[in-house]
């Protein structure tokens, strides 16, 4: 067990991320005591049952009373809406952070609501499965995965080294990034294949009738891995879509684009050019694996 970080750890929402946060907070003592509230009572209720907190209750702000370090762990889409209901209660001192898969609009959001001589450090603990709510929690998540902090210009120097301190803790990886850089890897590496794959699932559903059952019985063969990836919670993906619109209509753009490329040399049979992509993607592959990041 390592020496507590902080001394009272209050977590807003308390699904799959949050949930994961409780666990290894408490199985490596690292706040004295943890707290969480969530929206609905029937969520509190399910994270008590499985004791992922101390307590989980309904009251998002009576919970960051006498918290030193408050993470917003709900879909990107409320954060600003859950940083004004909790201001009121944000001590002076207190870290607050996030862990949100978009940055500049969080930023944005929640920004504004932070009190005078309370510390906003924003994050992205890049680790997550397809599944959402506080059953979902799994110890060991954020083990060996990357957390990507985006602190804001002139914020406490003092706060961020806090804050990765913990993410350390917790077994991450920490890196610092500008938010526009974020979300422009982000796009690429995680929000546009999610598109893709939610666009490969529709796609097959759609194919009629007798079709349709035949693509499920042989769906070993790629199309299982999208489904897995397009099983992922339509809150949260809704809100990383809307709130990076900017930096996912790029790099979709890019994509088409490479995709035509494919499909014209598929029509005019030029093999080479299909050989030569595969070659290359296969070597990226077998990279990833050496960084330990598949
Ligand atoms: P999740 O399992 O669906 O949990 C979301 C939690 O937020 C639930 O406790 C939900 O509570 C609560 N919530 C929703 N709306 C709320 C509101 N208006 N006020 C208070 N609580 C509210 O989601 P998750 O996968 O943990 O994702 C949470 C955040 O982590 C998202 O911002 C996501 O972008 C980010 N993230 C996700 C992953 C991933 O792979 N899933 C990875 C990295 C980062 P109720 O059940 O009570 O509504």
């Amino acid at each position: 067990m390592s020496k507590p970080h902080f001394d009272k750890i209050a977590l807003i929402g308390i699904g799959l991320v949050g949930g994961s946060i409780a666990l290894d907070v408490r199985r490596r003592g690292l706040a004295k005591s943890i707290v969480a509230a969530t929206r609905r009572s029937e969520t509190a209720a399910t994270a008590n049952r499985l004791k992922l907190v101390d307590h989980c209750g309904t009251d998002l702000a009576a919970a960051c009373a006498g918290a030193d370090l408050v993470i917003v762990c709900t879909p990107v889409g409320v954060c600003g809406e859950v940083a004004r209901t909790i201001a009121p209660k944000l001590e002076p001192g207190c870290l607050v952070s996030d862990v949100g898969s978009v940055k500049q609009t969080v930023i944005a959001d929640m920004a504004p609501h932070i009190p005078k001589g309370v510390h906003f450090v924003p994050a992205h603990p890049v680790a997550g499965t397809e599944n959402s709510g506080p059953e979902a929690a799994l110890h060991g998540l954020f083990e060996g995965r990357w957390c990507i902090l985006t602190p804001l210009p002139g914020c406490d120097g003092e706060a961020v080294a806090r804050l990765e301190a913990f993410w350390k803790a917790l077994g991450s990886e920490v890196e610092k990034m500008d938010p526009a850089n974020h979300d422009r890897i982000l796009a690429i590496t995680s929000h546009l294949p999610h598109l893709i794959a939610y666009t490969i699932v529709g796609t097959a559903d759609d194919l009629g009738g007798h079709l349709n059952s035949q693509v499920l019985k042989y769906a070993a063969g790629g199309f299982r891995d999208f489904t897995r990836i397009a099983a992922s919670d339509p809150t949260m993906w809704r809100d990383v879509f809307m709130n990076n619109r900017e930096a996912v209509l790029e790099v979709l753009q890019r994509f088409q684009e490479d995709l035509s490329y494919l499909q014209r040399a598929i029509r005019w049979g030029e093999g080479d050019k299909l050989f030569e992509l595969f070659t290359r993607t296969r070597e990226i592959r077998r990279a990833l694996i050496h960084l330990h990041q598949a």
